[in-house]
């Protein structure tokens, strides 16, 4: 699967400096969430790599994630502020490396938007209560709803039903 990896290495070189001028923006405040941090705060409470990828949008490496080849029932929620995301009953193998579902847990779980890191080649999911970032969504998935939510599990939480 290289799809992503393209997508990463397409947002570096030269258009690099246009995505890092846009993550900034993505980052300095303009998005209002129910649950707000400081960086400072959000650095005391997360390990740098949950920092990296939750705050900065960084990518786990593919198979990295323990919740990658996790099948037991149970909810998946946000690192960065508890909130439930995603569900094992939409849970399927992409065989990405990623943990991947079909839908969210609710609708109004996530929110999502095209990528500016990535020009809006992407599009970006994001929590709902603390805008912390989870991954991506394609629309190349299983049915029911043909929907591929990429979703690095270092972002995620698990807990057995
Ligand atoms: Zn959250």
């Amino acid at each position: 699967m290289q799809r992503r990896p393209f997508l990463i290495a397409a947002a570096s070189g030269a258009t690099g400096m246009i995505a890092a001028v846009l993550g900034w923006r993505l980052f300095s405040g303009a998005d209002a969430f129910p649950v707000t941090r400081t960086k400072e705060e959000w650095r005391a409470q997360l390990t740098p790599d949950e920092f990296a990828v939750l705050r900065e949008a960084a990518t786990e490496p593919a198979f990295s994630s323990p919740l990658n080849d996790l099948e037991d029932p149970g909810t998946y929620s946000c690192v960065g502020c508890g909130n439930p995301v995603y569900s094992s009953e939409d849970k399927f193998d992409s065989e990405t490396g990623w943990p991947s579902f079909t839908r969210p847990i609710k609708t109004e779980a996530i929110t999502t938007r095209p990528d500016p890191r990535l020009l809006g080649l992407a599009t970006e999911v994001r929590c709902s209560r603390c805008g912390s970032h989870l991954g991506h969504v394609f629309d190349d998935g299983p049915p029911p709803t043909g929907m591929r939510h990429c979703i690095n599990g270092i972002a995620l939480r698990f807990e057995t039903a």
